[in-house]
């Protein structure tokens, strides 16, 4: 089978996994944060792209060669680093030109490339790159800024709070 269609196979799987799991969260667990802003076209995510495996990926030596053979030889990723805290491995990317900062095989690229940031706004808070032109949005933006407006803070003070909060 030719690696396009593996891909394109893979991606769709996952993007359907996703969808799933994060619908089930919504029905179990308060709203994540939405996204606001755009994609500025930076490329900083395109840098080191990470990948948070689960526990038997990370433990058992099969699962995890065969993860990472899969990474090299579908994707590109060569690794870098894995972080034991996070059970977190870091890539370099074949695809990502340093130079042009663009993608060659963007078209294709995988599902965790085309949805950075949304992956991390399940998060209490998220991380974003400070370059990344999205921004998380709390749920309750509105109602929390209005209920901040009505307090005795310096505007320093409330800028800070709204930033570090998600406001706006
Ligand atoms: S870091 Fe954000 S703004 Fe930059 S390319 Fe990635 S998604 Fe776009």
């Amino acid at each position: 089978m030719p690696l396009r269609i593996l891909k394109a196979l893979v991606r769709a799987a996952w993007a359907l996994e996703y969808g799933l799991r994060r619908a089930t969260r919504r029905l179990t667990r308060r709203p994540a944060y939405a996204l606001a802003g755009a994609c500025g076209g930076c490329a900083r995510c395109c840098e080191q792209p990470t990948i948070q495996s689960g526990a038997m990926t990370w433990r058992v030596p099969l699962l995890r060669r065969a993860f990472l053979a899969w990474q090299r030889r579908v994707n590109g990723f060569t690794l870098v680093e894995a972080d034991e805290e996070t059970r977190a491995f870091a890539f370099r990317c074949a695809h990502f030109d340093w130079k042009t900062r663009r993608c060659d095989s963007y078209a294709s690229r995988p599902f965790m490339c085309r949805d950075y940031p949304r992956a991390l706004l399940d998060q209490p808070w998220p991380d974003l790159f400070p370059e990344c032109g999205f921004r998380p949005l709390a749920p309750n933006a509105e109602a929390m800024r209005a209920a901040l407006g009505r307090t005795t803070l310096s505007p320093e003070k409330l800028a800070e709070l709204e930033r570090k909060l998600f406001l706006r």
